[in-house]
């Protein structure tokens, strides 16, 4: 038997257990691979998880352990590295490297949303400065696409919500939000722009999945701009983490 897992803190609301049980179970793989929830309460227990089950090829990391991961790995991905938080880890003959594969999910679906609505983007802005914003710039930039970031803080290289105006809006044809604003059970919360300035020229992209459709992205679709949510991404970054594991399993 091959085991993957997951590691983080607390986990009772894990997507990956259900998506790869039911996947080795639609591939009739089964009795192969099987896929475990490993809560750990302290980043300092991962060797000792580790050296209690030898048969681990694949893990994935979530909150909060996304880069208090790195130190304990062999290796990182240059996306991984640039990045500074890791997501999917392959473990090859007792060597662990760690990938981001969030940054593959969030990339295909961008690119297959812009394709389908409009076409490629001249400039965007992003709502947040945390982890999943990292990635999320990464892919821009990656991408040739100019972005601002929107935060609570102002700083130089960032607007603040308050300075958010209609000529900012007019300026970029892609908003991507990447705070939890609006994600369940919150869900009446929404990021605090100028919606009344957004129209169909605009592309809403929000990182949450759960709800569907969070309120950011009713009023946008209420001005008429083009939607997305994160499902496809958070599919993407699973299936990613499969290709990587299946190259030595
Ligand atoms: P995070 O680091 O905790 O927060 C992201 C940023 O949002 C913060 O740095 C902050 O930026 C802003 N923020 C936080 N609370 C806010 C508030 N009350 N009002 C306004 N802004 C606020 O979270 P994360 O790890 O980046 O994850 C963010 C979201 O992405 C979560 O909903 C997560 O579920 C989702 N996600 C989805 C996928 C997927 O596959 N679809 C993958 C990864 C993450 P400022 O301090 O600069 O304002």
């Amino acid at each position: 038997m091959i085991r993957f897992g997951l590691i983080g803190y607390p986990l009772s609301h894990s997507f990956s257990q259900g998506y790869f049980t039911r996947k080795f179970q639609e591939e009739g793989t089964q009795d192969r691979y099987r896929y475990d929830n490993f809560p750990l309460a302290s980043i300092q227990d991962f060797p000792t998880m580790l050296a209690q089950h030898p048969d681990l090829r694949g893990i994935n990391v979530t909150i909060p352990y996304k880069e208090a991961v790195i130190p304990f790995l062999d290796a990182l991905d240059p996306a991984a590295a640039a990045i500074g938080a890791v997501n999917t880890i392959r473990i090859d003959q007792g060597k662990l490297t760690g990938y981001n594969t969030d940054v593959i999910g969030f990339g295909e679906s961008l690119h297959d949303f812009l394709a389908h609505h409009g076409g490629p983007s001249q400039g965007a802005l992003v709502l947040g400065t945390g982890g999943a914003a990292k990635g999320v710039a990464w892919v821009l930039r990656q991408a040739g696409i100019p972005f601002t970031y929107v935060s609570r803080t102002k700083s130089k290289e960032q607007l603040s919500y308050s300075q958010l105006t209609a000529a900012h809006l007019a300026k970029v044809d892609l908003i991507v939000n990447t705070t939890p604003l609006g994600m369940s059970p919150a869900v009446d919360n929404f990021p605090d722009i100028p919606y009344h300035c957004l129209n169909a020229r605009h592309r809403l992209y929000d990182v949450i999945y759960n709800p569907p459709k969070t309120v950011f992205l009713q009023k946008g679709e209420a001005q008429g701009a083009a939607i997305r949510n994160g499902l496809a991404m958070l599919h993407g970054q699973a299936e990613a983490a499969w290709t990587i594991w299946r190259q030595t399993n």
